[in-house]
């Protein structure tokens, strides 16, 4: 038997029960230098009293398997393979709600260093990222392609059957009721409200020069193709209706 095969120094110190496939340490190092690069992270660490506060306030500790307090810990520490198999599930149990940027005795904001690891984790095309996004590809679509999240006529009961019976309360002739509202930009139901051609071109271009497209591109690139066609569309009747004013 060689040497090689009786070392019993691990090539990879990882988790020994897991099935997962080792991730090598130049990616764990360049997912981490993403992190890291982001002009928020140093606002958002400052160190850690390991004091728990964070966590004892966070909603989402105490429902999931989540603690801003280690999230914190294994990015204060440079805990790589820690970061990266955070990323994997446990970061997306934040709620976003910054209690815990509010009480942190060292001005850290965990619910931010979630947020960089989020989007660290889209860039690099992560299924957790995938798999978390996947139900929102309407939701998606709607906001990038008009700047509007939600619009009544999504509010439908096959939509939003987690509502239970009280989906009934919008279960109504929208198109009417909106009609009756004063102000003539509400009286749509495609949009929260009537978007004009100048600003949704102009959204088109904030989404392309702060790379949200190049994310979507890298998580889903059918939602990425139909966006792509609605905005060239878009572009071609503002510069029609541009012509029409000359
Ligand atoms: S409250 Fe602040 S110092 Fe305390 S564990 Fe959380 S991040 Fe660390
Ligand atoms: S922002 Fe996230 S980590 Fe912070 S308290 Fe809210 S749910 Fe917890």
């Amino acid at each position: 038997m060689s040497a090689a095969e009786t070392s019993r120094i691990q090539e990879y110190i990882g988790d020994p029960v897991s099935d997962a496939p080792a991730v090598d340490r130049e990616k764990l190092e360049e997912i981490f230098q993403d992190i890291q690069a982001d002009l928020r992270f140093d606002h958002e660490l400052n160190g850690c009293l390991n004091c728990g506060i964070c966590t004892a306030t966070c909603p989402a500790a105490h429902y999931y398997d989540f603690s801003p307090r280690e999230i914190v810990q294994l990015l204060w520490t440079e805990n790589l393979e820690g970061i990266h198999d955070a990323m994997q599930e446990k970061i997306w149990s934040c709620a976003q709600c910054y209690t815990c940027a509010a009480r942190c005795p060292f001005g850290n904001s965990p619910g931010g260093l979630v947020m960089l690891m989020r989007e660290t984790a889209i860039k690099h095309g992560m299924e957790s990222a995938k798999n978390v996004l996947r139900p929102f590809s309407r939701v998606m679509l709607k906001l990038i392609s008009t700047g509007n999240q939600l619009s009544p006529d999504m509010i439908t009961p096959d939509g939003f059957a987690d509502w239970g019976p009280n989906v009934a309360k919008v279960d109504a002739p929208l198109e009417l009721l909106r009609k009756a509202i004063p102000m003539p930009t509400l009286h749509t139901t495609k949009t929260a409200w009537e978007v004009n051609l100048k600003t949704s071109v102009e959204l088109y271009t904030i989404w392309e020069e702060t790379g949200v497209l190049d994310s979507l591109e890298t998580i889903d690139e059918n939602l990425f193709d139909v966006i792509l066609d609605i905005m060239d569309e878009k572009r071609d009747d503002y510069e029609d209706w541009m012509d029409e004013q000359d």
